[in-house]
């Protein structure tokens, strides 16, 4: 069965499955191609843990079900995961120093469901501490490279997930989007990426960060490869997940092809203002420009509390993490210091070694506004003003059927620009910011090139549950341009 794999890794995941359906190669060697590939690439930073012998068992099944004529939809074909989702045969850290060598004894639900359509994992990616960060500087295990200029950041927190991806590393990856960690990566890469509705992806088995904002989703080549991953890891999940959506698992491959003459794309003035660079603006206007040539219609619109969206967030998702970070308190679970007086001293001190800076600073945030005398002014207030601007794109979807702007302000920045300004870090976020209050599904598209040869992605977010759309409106655009097909120097 062996054949010459020269380009196995140019391959999309839907290519892939069919080479493997038809037996034109096998899983294992597939596998063996992909971790051989994360080994000499390990310089990138984006791999935490392979475990070739996990790996190679789960191909061996594969290869099992494939010759029985049994296959699943994604039988054989490696994916590798954020640190952030649990996994039995593989260490997890959530990219953090407390959890060194942690080995949970389940799998996460989006894992599990993966594997139940034939998924191999191929290993565990690099990641912001406890996914906090938009540079993937955070990472207790160092920060990761990007693929079209290793001086710079792939972005964050999934910033293993999109360079592992772009460099052709894994044809795919999961990441997770708590106020933009699988678009602002996907876009600093040059790579497509989905996060789903809230809720649409089981939490269970994801390392808590900010619990109401959390969620799970593919980063891939393309938007049908995103379709591809995410029917298989989304469905409801009601005992373990009781924030998972009651709504069954959906095809999200069924309407790609859908003509999208006549779409109505809302285009939000405040996405367009003065902190947009020239060069990402450039790229996202020819991107409409493209799409009106494919029969869309640009609608302006406006989300007037898209600026409130960063202040807001900063309160929510670390008030969340203070309590969410509680458990980690050297009895459960990772990390537990060596020395101490008595319990009291002992949380302290394993704390106190255990996280990182940024982590330690959204503790203390978060345990401030949640504090009595401040609750109100800062966490009830930040609440409030979610509801606003959840409310503001309902106002707009009245108007139009997706909104489309930029992903972030720039392109990837060097490498330490911005880690030593958390703030100047907290501004990047904010055309992210606002879906995820919102809990609307969004995606990242790679629209073009800007400062540095670096990718510039579009933005596309869409109403509740219309991930089917948002797949589609990126598909049509991926059928019309080769954006997505630009692949870094090297790679
Ligand atoms: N950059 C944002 C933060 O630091 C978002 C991170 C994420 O989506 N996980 O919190």
């Amino acid at each position: 069965m062996t054949q010459d794999t020269s380009a196995l890794h140019d391959l999309t995941v839907a290519q892939l499955a069919i080479q493997l359906r038809e037996r034109k190669i096998s899983a294992v060697e597939t596998a063996q191609y992909f971790l051989a590939r994360a080994q000499a690439n390990a310089t990138l930073g984006a791999f935490l843990d392979l475990n070739e012998e996990a790996t190679l068992a789960q191909a061996r099944t594969a290869d099992l079900a494939l010759a029985a004529g049994t296959a699943s939809a994604l039988q054989g074909v490696p994916v590798a995961h954020k640190d952030i989702f649990v996994t039995r045969d593989f260490v997890t850290t959530a990219g953090s120093k407390m959890l060194t060598g942690y080995r949970s004894p389940f799998d996460a639900t989006v894992v599990a469901n993966l594997a139940q359509q034939g998924v191999v994992t191929l290993g565990k990616l690099n990641c912001d501490e406890f996914a906090m960060g938009s540079a993937n500087e955070n990472s207790a295990f160092g920060p990761v490279k990007n693929p079209w200029d290793t001086t710079r950041t792939p972005g964050g927190s999934s910033g293993g997930s999109a360079a592992a991806v772009a460099a052709r590393l894994a044809p795919a990856a999961t990441g997770t989007d708590t106020g933009g960690s699988i678009r602002q990566p996907a876009s600093f890469c040059g790579i497509t990426g989905i996060k789903p509705t809230y809720g649409r992806a089981s939490r269970y088995g994801m390392v808590a960060f900010a619990s109401s904002l959390d969620q799970a989703g593919p980063m891939a080549r393309t938007a049908e490869d995103c379709a591809l991953l995410l029917s298989a890891m989304c469905g409801p999940d009601p005992d373990r997940d009781s924030t998972s959506l009651d709504v069954p698992a959906e095809n999200f491959n069924r309407s790609l092809n859908e003509s999208i003459d006549g779409l109505r794309i809302g285009v939000p003035a405040e996405f367009f203002g003065e902190g947009l660079a020239p060069d990402v603006r450039a790229a996202v206007d020819a991107a409409l420009k493209e799409y009106e040539k494919l029969g869309a219609k640009l609608v302006p619109i406006t989300l007037p509390r898209t600026e409130l969206s960063i202040p807001v967030y900063y309160v929510i998702a670390p008030a969340e993490a203070s309590s969410n970070l509680s458990r980690f308190d050297g009895v459960k679970f990772g990390h537990r210091a060596e020395k101490y007086v008595d319990l009291v001293d002992m949380y302290k001190k394993t704390r106190a070694e255990g996280f990182g800076d940024e982590v330690k600073r959204r503790i203390m945030i978060g345990a401030y506004v949640l504090s009595h005398g401040y609750y109100d002014a800062y966490y009830l207030q930040a609440q409030k003003i979610r509801r606003m601007i959840a409310d503001d794109f309902q106002r707009a979807f009245t108007e139009c059927d997706v909104i489309a702007g930029p992903v972030a302000p720039t392109v990837a920045w060097k490498l330490g620009d911005k880690s030593d300004d958390p703030v100047a870090s907290y501004l990047a976020d904010i055309f992210t910011l606002p879906g995820s209050l919102a809990g609307l599904p969004g995606m990242s598209i790679p629209v073009g090139f800007g400062a540095g040869h670096m990718p510039v992605g579009m933005q596309l977010i869409g109403n509740y549950l219309q991930e089917a759309k948002l797949l589609n409106v990126a598909h049509r655009f991926q059928q019309a341009t080769d954006w997505h097909a630009a692949k870094p120097k090297g790679f």
